[in-house]
């Protein structure tokens, strides 16, 4: 079963919840984590593993050949990511960082004038330990679009996932594509939320997003004894869905987030159960109404 550990807003403990749940789940089962939050991963320092390189990403990037260039700027013109920098009459460069490998302006040449060179955006990482892998995607700093590494982990991830009964993964914060990428696939989202004006509005956000996508979601309150609840208890009618669980604000929870250490609390083992419950409706009904 494959599920998405995601929320609109970002500190809402959306990590803390993936990591702790998936610490949980992997004292009886095979648990394989994604940290796809690529600009900044962060599932093992909460977890307190080393992790060990085993791949870079790369992605492929504009090589000039200005002996055939004629200098229409027309590659510049296609290039909506507005990588390709064109003055009239200067030969046309590419601004690395800001290139997602699409090949448009290769397409649009009328002179053949653009080959390919690959550049690194990012990198993979991996900790194993009994049942428990954890997969994690760093973006290099200064690339514009973190999908790409999104989609590079994904792939990776995918020769390995059929050997575990779960997979978690922690997608960034938002609604923008590399959540949308990270999203796509899984059984089930679970939209992690506060109490707040703010939590409230990006819930809806994450509800909206996964309505699109027809991806069944349910929600979890964090620090569910501060604010105001009914806030996303008139969310949850709204658009259907269930709270699963409710984590008050705890010190010891705090403590362990600061220690480097998985979240051990009755609320987490209550998202475990509820978890492997929902496993079973999945495995029996693989067509989930939305
Ligand atoms: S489209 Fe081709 S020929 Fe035109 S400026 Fe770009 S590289 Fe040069
Ligand atoms: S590959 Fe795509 S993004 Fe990169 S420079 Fe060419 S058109 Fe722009």
């Amino acid at each position: 079963m494959k599920i998405a550990i995601t929320g609109g807003k970002g500190g809402t403990g959306k990590s803390t919840i993936a990591t702790a749940l998936s610490h949980k789940l992997a004292k009886t089962k095979k648990v394989l984590l994604l940290d796809l939050d690529v600009d900044c991963p962060n599932d093992d320092l909460i977890l307190g593993i080393k992790t060990e390189k085993v791949k870079d990403v790369e992605s492929m990037i504009p090589k000039f050949d200005y002996k055939k260039c004629v200098k229409c700027g027309l590659c510049s013109k296609v290039c909506r990511e507005h990588a390709i920098v064109f003055v009239k009459g200067n030969f046309p460069f590419v601004i690395p960082e800001q290139c997602i490998g699409c090949k448009a302006c290769k397409i649009a040449c009328p002179r053949n004038a653009i080959g390919e060179r690959k550049q690194k955006i990012g990198e993979i990482f991996t900790s194993r330990e009994g049942k428990f892998t954890l997969i994690l995607g760093r973006m290099k700093p200064g690339i514009e679009e973190s999908s790409l590494v999104v989609n590079a982990v994904k792939k990776f991830s995918e020769q390995y996932e059929k050997n575990y009964d779960y997979v978690i993964i922690d997608t960034a914060a938002g609604t923008h594509c590399p959540v949308i990428s990270a999203l796509l696939g899984c059984d089930i989202a679970i939209g992690i939320t506060e109490p707040t004006p703010l939590g409230e509005h990006d819930l809806e956000l994450i509800l909206k997003l996964t309505k699109n996508l027809k991806i069944q979601i349910y929600v979890i309150i964090n620090k569910s004894n501060m604010g105001n609840k009914k806030l996303i208890e008139n969310l949850i009618k709204k658009y259907r869905t269930d709270i699963i669980a409710e984590i008050p604000y705890s010190k010891s929870i705090e403590m362990s987030y600061s220690d480097g250490k998985p979240v051990e609390h009755e609320s987490i083992n209550q998202i475990a159960r509820r978890i492997e419950q929902l496993n079973l409706s999945v495995c029996q009904n693989k067509n989930f109404k939305v």
